[in-house]
């Protein structure tokens, strides 16, 4: 089996009837860049910043920033990169960073809301990724986005960043992308105008399932709750990936559900145009890609997302496959 999945190497993602996507890998540093590359990932859907962050005692300073940026973009090698602003708290720890004690630490001070708070430590990350964006194909992605208004903040502190930059004569000489994650059910819900601001969407589901069904990612007990199947949670995938497209930006998913057997044909057959996953699933998903009819699965969705119980759908989903 793996000899077969071998020959997917060096092919491009497309599905049976000839759509053509994008797998991209989710990595946490340089150094799982080797996988990536072994796995013949297409570029980076996921690189998350918080882990420069983690395991040691302050802040990473802009040059330390900086030179990680740098190396992914060098080692992507023009592929497109999205690199992910500092994604603090709820189920990710830093722990010099002190966020007080709080009764909902998923519901509250955290990534984006902790970066426009702090735009002093913000802006050390946004001119380390801006003067990065010189060696490579760079995307800024900012995490946890719930309102306009936050998207608005982020991308004044760029346009500062970018003024400093250029009195201090550095000149950036590439273009750059500015995407969001879409992990939250209001910015889903009003992604027809979140996708006026931004050139790209990335859909977090492991956050968005949370979200949407109230379900902590992290809670055992009640994580038959806790799944992709939900109807809610495809039709807010639907409504994203339909609204993005509307406004001529691209949507991808970085969430693990793009990276799940089962569903990547609705994903495919919904118009998502890049999958962004673990390195070792990059090959069996773009044989899965292969073997889709990316037009049949796109007839069925109203079908499929009329079923109101996630245990059916998932069944029914199954067999029309
Ligand atoms: C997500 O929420 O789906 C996501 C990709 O980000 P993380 O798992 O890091 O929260
Ligand atoms: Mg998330």
């Amino acid at each position: 089996k793996k000899e077969e999945l071998k020959t997917f190497i060096g092919k491009k993602t497309i599905s049976k009837d000839g759509k053509v996507v994008e797998i991209g890998c989710n990595i946490g540093s340089p150094k799982d860049l080797e996988y990536v590359l072994d796995n013949d990932g297409e570029g980076i859907g996921l690189y998350r910043s918080e882990f420069l962050f983690m395991d040691r005692k302050k802040f990473p300073n802009e040059e330390e920033q900086f030179l990680s940026y740098k190396t992914v973009l060098e080692k992507m090698n023009g592929k497109p990169v999205v690199i992910r602003t500092l994604d603090v708290g709820g189920d990710k720890n830093i722990s010099y960073i002190k966020i007080p004690k709080e009764d909902n630490p998923f519901l509250g001070y955290r990534a984006i809301r902790y970066c426009l708070k702090n735009p002093d430590i913000f802006k050390v990350q946004i001119r380390a990724l801006l003067r990065a964006s010189n060696y490579g194909n760079l995307k800024i992605m900012f995490p946890m986005i719930s309102s306009i208004g936050e998207i608005r903040q982020a991308k004044t502190i760029i346009e500062e960043c970018k003024k400093e930059l250029e009195n201090e004569g550095i000149i950036l000489k590439n273009k750059y992308e500015v995407g969001i994650m879409i992990e939250i059910p209001s910015a889903a819900i009003i992604s027809d105008l979140l996708a006026k601001e931004v050139d790209f969407f990335s859909i977090g589901t492991n956050d968005l399932i949370q979200y949407t069904s109230a379900v902590d990612r992290m809670n055992q007990t009640i994580s038959e709750l806790y799944t992709p199947f939900h109807p809610a949670v495809l039709r807010l995938i639907k409504l994203i990936i339909e609204n993005g497209h509307k406004n001529n930006i691209w949507v991808g998913m970085c969430g693990s559900v793009s990276g799940n057997p089962e569903l990547i044909p609705l994903l495919l057959g919904m118009g998502l145009d890049e999958f962004s996953m673990n390195p070792s699933k990059v090959l069996n998903s773009r044989k899965i890609i292969s073997k889709t009819d990316a037009g049949f699965i796109n007839e069925k969705i109203d079908e499929i997302l009329n079923i109101s119980d996630a245990f059916e759908l998932r069944n029914t989903l199954k067999n029309i496959l």
